[in-house]
């Protein structure tokens, strides 16, 4: 995908503060975080959301929840919050899918 903004960070083309990476996934740190700790969990791979990629490779979204999971137990013992946005009404706003890891405070219920 030439114009999607987590591929060419995914790629090194744009610069991002990298925190993991394997051979298919890289997470970052989100440039507007929305708590103490705040990254993003992405395949390296374009898939548009989670239903897409939920389709196209099980396995590979297990592994991105995973490595999700593994970042956010290591970033608070007090434990952390998955978020995968989804759509336009699920709040997404980069379509290339990616699990946001939020930790550092308490989070709210329910969600805006
Ligand atoms: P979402 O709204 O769920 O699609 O999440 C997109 C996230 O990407 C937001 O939390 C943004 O702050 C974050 N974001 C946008 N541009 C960048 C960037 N260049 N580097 C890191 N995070 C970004
Ligand atoms: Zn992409």
């Amino acid at each position: 995908m030439d114009d999607c903004l987590f591929c060419k960070i995914a790629a090194g083309t744009i610069p991002a503060k990298e925190v993991y990476r394997d051979d298919a996934i890289v997470a970052i740190e989100d440039i507007n975080p929305q708590a103490p700790f705040h990254v993003l969990v992405m395949p390296v791979k374009h898939f548009a959301n989670a239903g897409v990629l939920a389709d196209a490779d099980e396995a590979l979204l297990g592994r991105v929840v995973a490595a999700a999971s593994r970042l956010g137990r290591g970033s608070d013992p007090l434990g952390y919050r998955l978020v995968v946005n989804t759509g336009a009404h699920g709040g997404q706003t980069v379509d290339h899918l990616h699990v946001h890891v939020l930790s550092g405070r308490a989070m709210q219920w329910p969600p805006g």
